[in-house]
């Protein structure tokens, strides 16, 4: 049994202009030490997805399961729930500053989640709050556990959110954003330590990033989520280098790789903005973006479907294009340029959304994105 088996969550607000539904049918599986990264741009759901799971998400309409160790976090009564956070599930917030309480020392935020979970005198927890600040590399920690949250720097105050999320030894961390606000170099040491507590104490982690070079470090399973859905699944190595989905061919063109890997190339931004949540697109939510958009995917949409190929990972995709056509390669490039010619009709609803196949728009059709 997986540790962590999430299954149709689906997670909704009513706002005053209709229901804006955040998540629309997300399944995963995460076993013990296992890295799942969560990628996609801003607004695609990866924060309020795992934010429902650890009950974060008051006045959401939520359906699915979401199990734990067999339990389901989603029906599981408050009480419960409270004693898993912190001790079971850790979760490392984006934004430490404004995370960490700003009148407390950082000091007694860390004592006080010991404290919640075990009787622990006061005297202890300072000294294990002195040991877990260590623990994540903070210099002269005996000193800085009497600081505040803004006097510290923002790694120091990120390193201080990863001890908080990993004092009692969690099962499952979660990390959101965990190095956004962080310059390169701390970024590297921050993932670093991650790495290590995750490799000390055989926790799964999710890491819900929009930096494709933090999945390529961390990654197990790579879940791209668009418009509140996984669009694809893959492991790492499949991702990169046999991704099926437009969306994440896109995401891939529009970062720097490293060398041998594309390096060099000019960079492609994926054209237009995520739609809004509260009126998708019809069919596939990503058509209006998508360069190989065809008539059926202004009408149909895709489900999550196998390809063939994929190592180790089961590797799925919601698209209408050829399963076969994988990377960015010449032969991949052939069969979308065909499809995409098979696929889109004279006058046709793909036609009003891209603009007819000429000849200029069949070049752009070897772009990824
Ligand atoms: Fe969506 Fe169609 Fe583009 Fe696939 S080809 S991502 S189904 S618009």
């Amino acid at each position: 049994m997986a540790l962590l088996e999430v299954e149709d969550l689906r997670v909704s607000f009513a706002t005053e202009d209709g229901e804006l539904e955040a998540v629309r049918g997300l399944s995963f599986s995460l076993d013990a030490g296992q890295t799942l990264a969560i990628v996609g741009e801003s607004g695609s759901g990866k924060s309020v997805a795992t934010q429902t799971m650890v009950g974060l998400t008051a006045g959401a309409r939520i359906s699915g399961t979401a199990r734990f160790d067999g339990a389901d976090l989603l029906t599981m009564r408050a009480g419960a729930l409270r004693r898993l956070r912190g001790k079971e599930i850790g979760f490392v917030f984006q934004d430490p500053l404004t995370s960490l309480h700003p009148q407390y020392r950082v000091g007694w935020q860390l004592a006080e989640v010991l404290q919640a979970h075990g009787s622990v005198s006061s005297s202890a927890a300072r000294a294990r709050a002195i040991e877990l600040l260590t623990h994540v590399g903070i210099s002269q920690p005996d000193r800085r556990v009497d600081d505040y949250p803004h006097q510290l720097s923002g790694g120091m105050r990120q390193r201080v959110m990863i001890a908080m999320a990993m004092a009692l030894d969690p099962r499952l961390l979660i990390a959101d954003e965990p190095t956004t606000a962080l310059d390169v170099t701390v970024q590297a040491q921050v993932l670093e330590l991650m790495k290590r507590l995750q490799a000390e104490h055989g926790s799964a982690l999710i890491i819900i990033t929009h930096d494709l070079g933090v999945v390529a470090d961390m990654a197990d399973i790579v879940l791209v989520m668009y418009a509140g859905r996984a669009v694809e699944v893959a492991d790492r190595r499949t991702l990169y280098y046999r991704s099926h989905h437009p969306y994440t061919l896109g995401l891939l063109a529009s970062v720097p790789l490293a060398a041998g890997h594309g390096a060099g190339e000019r960079l492609v931004p994926i054209a237009g903005a995520p739609p809004s949540l509260l009126s998708l697109p019809a069919g596939c939510s990503f058509h209006p973006r998508c360069p190989f958009v065809m008539d059926v995917c202004t009408t149909t949409r895709p489900e999550l479907e196998p390809v063939p190929g994929g190592t180790g990972v089961a590797h799925t995709s919601a698209c209408h294009l050829p399963a076969q056509a994988l990377g960015p390669g010449a032969e991949a490039t052939a069969l979308r340029r065909e499809a995409v010619h098979a696929g889109r009709s004279a006058g046709g609803p793909a036609e009003a959304v891209a603009g007819p196949v000429t000849d200029a728009a069949d070049a752009a059709l070897g772009q990824p994105a």
